[in-house]
C-alpha cells in the first residue's frame, strides 16, 4: 500500500525547509510559503516586483513546522524500506540552515525534537512489531563519514584512522561498505546509544583536523532483512544523509587544507546533483563513480529506489545568495 501511494508520486522528490530566524531584527527573504509546495522569495536589493523569485517543490515547510510534521510527510517513504525498497534521504543546504536539526535534532541529545534518524528507526521498530506474525525483520545500522573523499567508520570505539573501501554492488545484496561495523538494533535505546557514539566520533575526527563537522558528509545506513512465513526474504536499506555545507567558499580567502576541503565538497555535491539530474532525465549514463558519496549510495539512487532531498534554507537577508543557489540546485534535481 505504501508503495502504491509512493509510486504515484514518482521516485525523486524534493522538500524545502526554512528554519526559524535567529533574530527579531533580521529581515526575512521569505515572501510566501504555499501548501502546494510553492515558495516565493524576495531579493532584498531589488524592488518587490523585480526581486520576486518563485520556486516549486513537492512540499515546503515554513519556519513554524515541527519535527513531527516533517516526519509525518516522510514516513510513507521510510516505511517502503520494509517492503523491500531502497530509500535515500538527504539534507542539503548551507551550514547553519538546519540540516542536522532535521536529520538528528538539536545537539546535546535532548529527547525533545528528535530528528528523522531517530523517528525513522522508532517507526520501523513499530512496523516490524505490528507485522511480526507474518514477517520476521532484522534491523542493523552502519554509520560513516566522508571527508575529503575518504570514508571513516563512526560506530567503532577506534574510528581514528581506518579508511574504508567502498564496493560497488548493485542488485546482488552485497554490502557497499563491508568493513564498516554493523550493529544490530532492536530498540530505540540501542539507536540512541549508537547515535551518541556516532556524534562523539564525528566531533573527535573534526577536532583532530581542526575543523567543524559541517565539512563532512555523514551517512547513517539502516539495513532491513525480512523473512516471511513462506520463507521468502527481502533485503533493503535506508540511507539517511547529513551533507556537508553547500556554501561557496571564497577562493581568495582560503588556502591549503581549507581550499582542498572546499573543492572536495564542491565536487561531491555537484556530482550528487549530476546523478540525480541524470536519473530524473532517465539518462542512459548515470555518473555514480565520480564521487565516493554517489558510489556509496548507488544502490539507493535510481532503479526502483526512492530519493528525497530536503533543501534547507536560512531566512535571513544576509543568506540570500546561498538561499538562491540552494533553491536552484534543488529545483534542478526536482522532477516537477
Ligand atoms: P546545519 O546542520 O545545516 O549546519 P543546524 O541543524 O546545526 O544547521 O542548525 C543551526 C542552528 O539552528 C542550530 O542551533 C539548530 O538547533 C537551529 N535550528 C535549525 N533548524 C531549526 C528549526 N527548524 N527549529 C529550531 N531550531 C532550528
Ligand atoms: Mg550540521
Amino acid at each position: 500500500l505504501y508503495n502504491m501511494v509512493q509510486d504515484l508520486k514518482g521516485n525523486i522528490r524534493v522538500y524545502c525547509r526554512i528554519r526559524p530566524s535567529f533574530s527579531y531584527e533580521a529581515k526575512t527573504v521569505i515572501d510566501f510559503v504555499g501548501d502546494d509546495g510553492s515558495l516565493v522569495i524576495l531579493d532584498p536589493l531589488k524592488s518587490q516586483k523585480e526581486g520576486r523569485k518563485v520556486f516549486q517543490f513537492n512540499r515546503v515547510f515554513g519556519p513554524a513546522a515541527t519535527q513531527d510534521e516533517v516526519f509525518k510527510d516522510t514516513q510513507p517513504l521510510i516505511r517502503s524500506v520494509m517492503d523491500g525498497y531502497n530509500v535515500c534521504i538527504f539534507a542539503y543546504g548551507q551550514t547553519g540552515s538546519g540540516k542536522t536539526h532535521t536529520m538528528s535534532g538539536p545537539s546535546g541529545g535532548s529527547m525533545k525534537d528528535r530528528g528523522i534518524n531517530y523517528l525513522a528507526l522508532k517507526d520501523l521498530f513499530q512496523l516490524s512489531n505490528r507485522r511480526k506474525d507474518i514477517i520476521n525483520y532484522d534491523i542493523h545500522v552502519q554509520m560513516v563519514e566522508i571527508y575529503n573523499e575518504q570514508v571513516r567508520d563512526l560506530l567503532t570505539e577506534d574510528s581514528s584512522t581506518t579508511k574504508l573501501e567502498i564496493r560497488s554492488c548493485t542488485g546482488d545484496n552485497g554490502l557497499s561498505l563491508p568493513d564498516a561495523t554493523m550493529h544490530p538494533v532492536k530498540s530505540t535505546t540501542d539507536v540512541l546509544n549508537l547515535m551518541k557514539l556516532g556524534e562523539v566520533n564525528r566531533v573527535v575526527s573534526s577536532t583532530a583536523i581542526n575543523n567543524s563537522s559541517s565539512r563532512s558528509h555523514s551517512v547513517l545506513t539502516v539495513h532491513v532483512h525480512g523473512k516471511d512465513i513462506s520463507g521468502s526474504t527481502i533485503h533493503s536499506c535506508l540511507h539517511l544523509v547529513d551533507l556537508a555545507g553547500s556554501e561557496r567558499v571564497d577562493k581568495s580567502e582560503v588556502t591549503g587544507d581549507r581550499l582542498k576541503e572546499a573543492q572536495y565538497i564542491n565536487k561531491s555535491l555537484s556530482c550528487l546533483g549530476d546523478v540525480i539530474t541524470a536519473l530524473a532525465q532517465k539518462s542512459s549514463h548515470i555518473p555514480y563513480r565520480n564521487s565516493k558519496l554517489t558510489l556509496l549510495l548507488q544502490d539507493s539512487l535510481g532503479g526502483h529506489a526512492k530519493t528525497l532531498m530536503f533543501a534547507h534554507v536560512s531566512p535571513e537577508e544576509d543568506s540570500f545568495g546561498e538561499t538562491v543557489s540552494t533553491l536552484k540546485f534543488a529545483q534542478r534535481v526536482s522532477t516537477i
